[in-house]
C-alpha cells in the first residue's frame, strides 16, 4: 500500500451539518462559518449511524496509520483539498522513571511544524481552501501560527499572524520563514485576537482564532481517536492535557462520544485533567468556584507559552468535559514544570516542551493528592517538541591546546 493511500482514497461525505455548542441550533455544512448566532463555537456533526454501517474498526486498522485513516470522521470532502505535510500517528512513550510504570506520553512534537497544532490547522486550512478563502488572520502564542503559516503557504493562502512580543523566538522566525506575515504585539493573545476581530469586521480576512471556526476541533479530535486505537479500543484511566484554548480537550471529548455512537468503545471515559500554569489559571479558578464560565485572568505569566491564554472562548465546554469525566482542573508552578522537564529528559531521555512538563508536574500532584492511583493508566500530552524552547545553558568548554584533565570529564 502506498504510504499516502489515505490521501488518495475516495472520500465519501458523512458530514450532515454544523451545530451551535451552546444552543444546538443547526447550520449548513459546506458554507463559510465563524461563530454561531449566540457567539459560541460551532461543532461538526456526522451521520454516525451510516458510518457505523459502512465502516469497521478492522477497516480503520488496515489503513496506513496517519490521521487521514479517520477520513469518514473528518470534514474534508474532496481529496484535492487536503493540504498535507505528513500528519503521522504519534507514539505513546512510557516514562517509567520520571513518571511511573503506568505513565505514557503521547509525543505530539513529532508532527509537522513540531506541534499538535498541525492536527487542527491542517483541517482548518484544508476546509478554508475548499471554501475559497484567500486570506487568513490569527492570534497565536507561537505554535498555532507556525502550523497555519506552513499549511496556508503550501496552498497559496495569505496569512497575517499576531503574537505576544515575548513569544518564543523560534516560533516567530519559523512563522516568517514559512511565509506568514507575522507581527509582535505588546499584549497577550486575547489582545492580539481583538485586533484580528477588528480586521474581520472590516472584511479584511477570515478569522482562524481558536474555536472561531468549526474545523480545528475536528483535527484535534484525532488525538482521541488515535488513543482509543493505540490502546486496543480502550481508553486510559486519566488524561492530562495542557489547557490553553482547550481545543484538544474538547475535541477528544467529542471523539469519545463519536466512537461510542459507532459502538467502537463503551461508555467508560478517562478522567480528564485540564492542566494550567499557576500564573495563568482561569479554568482552574472557575472549576474550583463551580462556575460554567471563566473570568479573564489578569497579569498572565508562565514559562509554558502555549497555555498562556487568559480567556478561552470554549471555557464552558472545557469545564463541562472535565466535570462529566470526574477529572479536575489543576494549576502547577513553573518551578515544578521545569523540574518535570529536566526529570523526563534526564531520567527517561524524552525532551518535553514546558507545556508537556506541566502535565507531568500535574500528574505528580494528582497522585500525591489521591486524584489518580499509582495503578491507573495515564496519558500525558507533550504537545510540541522541546527543541523550540529555551533550555538551561551549558558552561563546559574544553581547551584542546591545554593538557586534558580526563578525571574531570
Ligand atoms: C496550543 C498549545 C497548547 C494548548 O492547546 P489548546 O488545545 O489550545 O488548549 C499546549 N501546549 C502547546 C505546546 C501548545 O502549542
Amino acid at each position: 500500500m502506498r504510504s499516502d493511500a489515505n490521501l488518495t482514497a475516495e472520500r465519501p461525505t458523512y458530514v450532515t451539518n454544523l451545530e451551535c455548542s451552546a444552543t444546538g441550533e443547526h447550520y449548513p455544512a459546506d458554507t463559510l462559518q465563524q461563530l454561531s448566532q449566540a457567539g459560541k463555537p460551532l461543532l461538526v456533526r456526522y451521520d454516525l449511524a451510516r458510518i457505523g454501517r459502512e465502516l469497521s474498526r478492522d477497516a480503520i486498522e488496515s489503513r496506513p496509520s496517519d490521521m487521514w485513516r479517520w477520513r469518514e470522521l473528518l470534514p474534508v470532502r474532496r481529496k484535492e483539498d487536503i493540504v498535507s505535510l505528513g500528519e503521522i500517528e504519534t507514539p505513546l512513550i512510557p516514562i517509567p522513571r520520571s513518571g511511573g510504570a503506568n505513565v505514557l506520553v503521547k509525543d505530539e512534537g513529532r508532527l509537522p511544524t513540531g506541534s499538535f497544532k498541525a492536527r487542527g490547522l491542517v483541517m482548518a486550512v484544508s476546509m478554508a481552501k475548499a471554501l475559497g478563502v484567500k486570506r487568513i488572520a490569527m492570534p497565536t502564542n507561537g505554535n498555532a501560527g507556525a502550523a497555519l503559516a506552513a499549511y496556508a503557504s503550501r496552498c497559496g493562502i495569505e496569512t497575517v499572524i499576531l503574537c505576544p512580543e515575548d513569544t518564543p523566538e523560534a516560533n516567530v522566525r519559523e512563522i516568517a520563514l514559512q511565509g506568514g506575515r507575522v507581527w509582535r504585539v505588546n499584549g497577550l493573545i486575547d489582545e492580539c485576537g481583538a485586533i484580528v476581530a477588528e480586521g474581520t469586521r472590516q472584511g479584511r480576512w477570515f478569522d482562524l482564532s481558536t474555536l472561531k471556526e468549526p474545523y480545528r476541533i475536528e483535527g484535534k479530535k484525532t488525538m482521541g481517536l488515535e488513543l482509543a486505537l493505540q490502546l486496543g479500543w480502550k481508553l486510559p484511566d486519566a488524561i492530562f492535557y495542557p489547557t490553553g484554548g482547550g481545543t484538544g480537550l474538547i475535541g477528544m471529548w467529542k471523539a469519545f462520544d463519536e466512537l461510542e455512537a459507532l459502538g467502537w468503545i463503551g461508555s467508560e471515559r478517562p478522567k480528564m485533567f485540564a492542566v494550567q500554569a499557576a500564573g495563568c489559571a482561569p479554568i482552574v479558578k472557575a472549576f474550583d468556584e463551580g462556575t460554567d464560565h471563566a473570568e479573564r485572568w489578569e497579569n498572565a505569566h508562565t514559562v509554558a507559552a502555549g497555555i498562556r491564554v487568559p480567556k478561552a472562548l470554549g471555557d464552558f465546554l472545557i469545564l463541562k468535559a472535565v466535570r462529566e469525566s470526574g477529572g479536575a482542573a489543576l494549576a502547577v508552578e513553573d518551578e515544578a514544570t521545569l523540574q518535570a522537564v529536566a526529570d523526563a529528559a534526564g531520567q527517561d531521555g524524552l525532551l518535553l516542551c514546558p507545556e508537556g512538563g506541566a502535565t507531568l508536574a500535574a500528574y505528580r500532584e494528582a497522585l500525591a493528592d489521591g486524584l489518580v492511583g499509582v495503578d491507573d493508566e495515564v496519558v500525558l500530552f507533550n504537545c510540541a517538541t522541546g527543541l523550540k524552547y529555551p533550555m538551561p545553558p551549558v558552561e563546559n568548554d574544553l581547551d584542546r591546546h591545554q593538557p586534558i584533565d580526563f578525571d574531570a570529564l
